[in-house]
């Protein structure tokens, strides 16, 4: 290559029109023109600029400048927006409420219900008099069924009914939190910084592993506007522990006039430690012990839609829905839609077989056993390519409740025979639809309790 290597390369750079041209040979007539020009500009500038900043000749030995390798490169940047960046998983993981893979799955009534509210629909009409109505009403009166709560309120998640509540009840006064209670959930909800984003000032009580009754009541002044439990959902503290009983705890908040606020996390309606679950406050517990305000989530243990629901009080409940925040959190008609369908399989159709959640996390050891060993059964038939065995195993809740619970199940173990797992699993992973499982120790765990039986023919042509 002669001295002026560099500019020999800059001069071999093509015309944005000729590789426009040549994606168009690739692709078809697909995209638009427009679409096309600013990501060939971009790859021929980043190119110009690979050759202005190379040291030496020898830097570019492998540098393609074709219109054609340019073109290739473009269309599989194409490839990624015609394609939907939100795609159908099968989880493998045999983790129920598995935050990365949208947490609840749905109940095939909400997915009905979802699919009706789609169009118009009476979100804010009164349809008995024709005058407006409010959103909030079509899942009020259930919540209360379900639950005896005098009132109910719904936003987008727990997050914001937590932020809600405090900023309603709370802010500019006091609220009174055990040290034990001042949680992280994951995607960085803390209590403290919630607690400081509602206006409301934070008062520690207690330590780490043990708060009193009597730390409650120091704390208590005329500032105090609520006393705050917080479910540990995601940690347990164990050893030398105590904490106050909630029943307690609104006994003396009632006598000094002051509310008592339980951020619960899941929203278990329904006792499932018979299944070998651990044991979790019932909603409607918490609300009997006396609890005045109560939030929960609509995607985890409930196995609903993404969803915030506030119970509690009428009186508190009202003021809620007259804060101006509540515009800003309120869900929509999909959302409202699906959680009305869910809460009407646990009033009136049987929430244990309807509502996946539920049904994963109480399906029989001998179930899974039998789905794993059919499973294992088809592959071995279909191929010779994989090692292929059932195993004991555990699945999990997920989803930040529940996290001492080992579910006892069976697992497929599969590993490739002609390459290696790391890349067959990403394989899989891309695929149409994606198949996420456990990876342990060289082997791709399939657990069928969170896999549908709907899906298990598709598992097996995802794997061959
Ligand atoms: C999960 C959880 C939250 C956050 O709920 P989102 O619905 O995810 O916003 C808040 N508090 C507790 C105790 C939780 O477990």
């Amino acid at each position: 290559m002669d001295k002026n290597w560099r500019q020999t390369y800059l001069r071999a750079l093509p015309g944005v029109d000729a590789v426009v041209t040549a994606v168009k040979k690739a692709v078809g007539p697909v995209y638009p023109h427009r679409l096309l020009v600013k990501p060939v500009q971009r790859k021929i500038d980043e190119l110009r600029r690979r050759i202005l900043q190379a040291e030496d000749a020898d830097g570019l030995k492998e540098l393609d400048t074709s219109p054609a390798t340019i073109a290739a490169q473009v269309k599989q940047e194409l490839a990624g927006i015609s394609r939907p960046s939100l795609r159908r998983v099968i989880n493998a993981t045999g983790t129920v409420l598995h935050t990365n893979l949208g947490r609840a799955q749905l109940a095939q009534a909400a997915v009905m219900a979802i699919e009706e509210a789609a169009g118009y629909c009476n979100l804010e009409l009164d349809l008995a008099s024709g005058q407006r109505g409010s959103r909030h009403t079509h899942v009020e009166k259930l919540l209360e069924l379900l639950t005896g709560a005098e009132a109910a309120c719904v936003v987008n998640n727990n997050a914001a009914a937590v932020l809600m509540a405090l900023n309603t009840l709370a802010a500019g006064k006091k609220v009174v939190v055990s040290r034990g209670e001042l949680v992280e959930i994951g995607g960085s909800f803390r209590i403290p910084e919630v607690m400081k984003a509602s206006g409301a000032q934070l008062v520690e009580v207690g330590t780490t592993n043990k708060t009193k009754i009597s730390d409650y009541q120091q704390a208590i002044d005329e500032e105090t506007a609520l006393l705050l439990k917080v479910h540990t959902s995601n940690y347990r503290v164990v050893g030398f522990t105590e904490s106050v009983d909630v029943a307690e705890l609104t006994k003396i908040a009632h006598e000094a006039n002051i509310p008592v606020m339980e951020d619960l996390g899941s929203g278990l309606l329904l006792d499932l430690s018979a299944f070998g679950l651990e044991k979790e406050p019932l909603v409607g517990e918490r609300l009997a012990a006396g609890v005045d305000v109560l939030t929960l989530s609509g995607d985890k243990l409930l196995g609903g839609p993404q969803a915030g629901i506030i119970l509690g009080k009428r009186r508190f409940i009202e003021q809620i829905k007259k804060n101006q925040l509540l515009r800003a959190m309120r869900p929509d008609k999909v959302t409202l839609a699906a959680l009305e369908a869910t809460l009407r399989v646990y009033l009136l159709g049987e929430p244990l077989r309807e509502i996946p959640v539920l049904a994963m996390l109480t399906m029989p050891p001998a179930t899974l056993k039998r789905r794993a060993e059919a499973l294992a059964e088809k592959l071995k038939e279909q191929t010779q390519n994989l090692e292929i065995a059932v195993r004991e195993d555990v699945s999990f809740v997920g989803g930040g409740a529940m996290p001492l619970t080992r579910l006892p199940t069976y697992v497929v173990a599969l590993r490739p025979r002609h390459q290696p797992l790391a890349v067959w699993v990403e394989k899989l992973r891309l695929g149409e639809p994606s198949l996420v499982g456990r990876v342990q120790e060289d082997w791709l765990l399939l657990d069928p309790r969170t896999i549908a039986e709907a899906e298990e023919e598709e598992v097996v042509k995802c794997l061959m």
